[in-house]
Parts: C-alpha cells; structure tokens; sequence
C-alpha cells in the first residue's frame, strides 16, 4: 500500500527513544527489522484515529513500541470502555476485541489475526452455561473474561484474573449462597476458593500455556537457582500456585517486580510477560521458563500494520448478545483496580 519499510536514517531518528525502551530485550542487530513497521503502524495511528491496546503478553516490539495501552484483560477492558478513539487494534486475542466492541459498539474494533483465540474459551458455550444453571438452580455464574460474548451473556457477572476474588466474594454476599459458578478455568476457579470461604462449581477448562507447569518443575527452578523468587499466574494448577512466592494476575505480577525490585525472579506465565517486565527493570536478573501463547503469538508488527492499511478483521457481536454481556462486564468493572498507561 506504498509504505516504505526500508531502515532509512528517517526511521532510524523517529524510532531511536523507542529502541532505548526495549534496548535490553531486543539486540540492536534486529532493531532494522522492526523499526520501518514501527515508525509506519505509529503513524497510520495518527492518521486514522486509532489506539493499539497491547496485552502484557505481547512481544516487547508491540508491547513497548506502537501500543497506546498496556496491561491485563482487566485494564485494556477499562481501556476500551473510555477511549475516544475511533479505531480500536486490539493486539490480543478474539475474545479481547469481542469485549472491546461490547464496551465501545460504536467504534471499529479489528483483530489482526481473527485466528487468535484461546483454549480457555473454546472449551465452553453459552449452551453449556444454560445447562449448568439448571443443575444448579439459584447460584450465580461468574465468567472469566476469557470467554466468548455468548458465554458472558449467560453470566451474572465477569471477572478477570485481577478481580476475581473480590468479584467471587461481592457475587456470593449479594445472592446470599456459599457457592458459586465459576467458568470455565477450573484452576483459577481453584485458587480462588482456596483465598476465599466460597465454594466453587468448575468447568474442565484449562489455559495451554499455564496448565502445563508443574510444582516440580518450580522445585527443579529453586534448586537451580537458589533465592529466586518465583511469581505465578493463577492459572496455573494450584499445586503450582502453592510454590510461588506470590501469586497474581499479568499486572500484579509486573507490579511486584517494581515494587520489590527482586534480585532474581522466575515468571510462571507466557514469556513475553518476563520480557516486558525485564525491558523496565535491568537491574533484577530474569530466569525464563518459555511456555508460548500460539494464540497471542498470531499478532506480530506485520499482522498490525496490515490491519490498519486495511481496516481488517472488524469483530463484530450481535447487539442482542452484546447488551446482555455488557451487563455482566459492567459489574465486573465496578470492582476498581488502577489503568496502567505505557511506559
Ligand atoms: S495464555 Fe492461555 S488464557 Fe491467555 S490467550 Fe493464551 S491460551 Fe488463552
């Protein structure tokens, strides 16, 4: 579409603060490479009115060089909520840009990779919510936001990896139950019932990415690497969480780092996660177990830079959908946490 993505001088200049940001993440060598679709996605921004709303687990190029926002699913929710931005790129996956437009329907929210999805959501229907509700009849659904809109259309209330526990507890006073629903990340649904006197009915869903640590491998770390201090996304199964030092969502993770300034730390999530945090904190020594989101892998410069020239994928949500799942993600938000704006 006649942008020059050639490592010109011009680029060079325009991207130089931008390369300080990830200099210690990302050699100078491939800078070039990233560079020309940097300086090109930061400006189509400008000319179309768009904001890039970057999940912590993109890459430290996306994550640190051309995303407006930054954070967990929690913060880009809020992100996308009061924006007034007419173009919302949302550099996650599907169901991320779904709860975008839910938030904003009158904005134009693109995927650049409609194949981005999560297997969290994949693995639960509004069907099947139906069918929970009438096997338990009189106690609330509260839905991860790792959902499909049908999903949380179905649910009295959403929660993040952030919230969840508050929600859990707002959710059980205000129906006066000591159980509740909660889909369809059966660890995470663990984990909060471990931190809370509620009780949980789980779905068998499960995160490819953080189902697959083990305590012992934790053990293996530690030994390793005597000291480390390991922080883990819960998740992951709860004998995992159990080893942690400190347990949390992407951004009470990142939050720790800054406020703890560990000597060395061990992220028990995706690993472009230690790579953005490493970016802004050269003085603490990272060990990274690479566990990879396929998912949030398909969004890369290229794919971003093509969905701005192009305008493509828009995701779409029946509004019939959308009114009932914004009901339960307004909720949700009513629970406060901090937005955290790029660094
Ligand atoms: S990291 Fe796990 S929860 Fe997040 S998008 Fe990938 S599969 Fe889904």
């Amino acid at each position: 579409m006649g942008v020059e993505l050639a490592y010109t001088a011009d680029v060079a200049q325009a991207t130089r603060a931008l390369y300080a940001k990830v200099a210690h993440v990302i050699p100078e060598i491939e800078w070039p490479v990233h560079a020309p679709l940097i300086a090109a996605i930061n400006k189509l921004k400008r000319e179309k009115n768009a904001v890039i709303l970057g999940h912590n687990y993109m890459t430290p190029e996306i994550f640190h060089c051309v995303s407006d926002f930054v954070g967990d699913s929690l913060a880009l929710a809020r992100e996308a909520a009061r924006t007034d931005a007419k173009v919302i790129v949302q550099a996650g996956v599907h169901f991320m840009a779904e709860t975008s437009k839910i938030l904003s329907p009158d904005k134009t929210v693109l995927i650049p990779d409609m194949r981005a999805g999560c297997s969290l959501a994949a693995s639960i229907t509004g069907a099947d919510v139906r069918l929970l509700r009438e096997k338990h009849p009189g106690l609330p659904v509260v839905t991860y936001v790792n959902t499909s809109a049908d999903v949380k259309a179905e649910s009295d209330v959403c929660c993040t990896s952030s919230n969840a526990v508050a929600v859990v507890e707002e959710i059980a006073r205000e129906f006066g139950v000591d159980t509740v629903i909660m889909i369809p990340d059966q660890y995470l649904a663990q984990n909060v019932a471990n931190q809370t006197g509620v009780k949980v009915i789980t779905w068998a869903g499960a995160c490819e990415v953080h189902e697959r640590f083990t305590a012992q491998e934790i053990r293996d770390y530690r030994a390793a690497h005597p000291g480390i201090v390991v922080l883990a996304h819960p998740e992951c199964p709860p004998e995992v969480v159990a080893e942690a030092d400190f347990a949390g969502s992407t951004a009470a993770l990142a939050d720790y780092v800054s406020d703890k300034h560990p000597k060395r730390v061990i992220m028990i999530t995706e690993c472009s996660m230690s790579d953005n945090v490493a970016a802004l904190h050269p003085e603490t020594e990272f060990i990274r177990p690479c566990n990879l989101c396929p998912h949030m892998k398909r969004i890369t410069l290229e794919r971003i830079l093509h969905s701005l020239q192009t305008m493509t994928t828009e995701v779409t949500v029946d509004p019939a959908v959308a009114v009932r799942a914004k009901k339960a993600i307004d909720r949700m938000l009513a629970v406060k946490t901090p937005i955290k704006k790029a660094a």
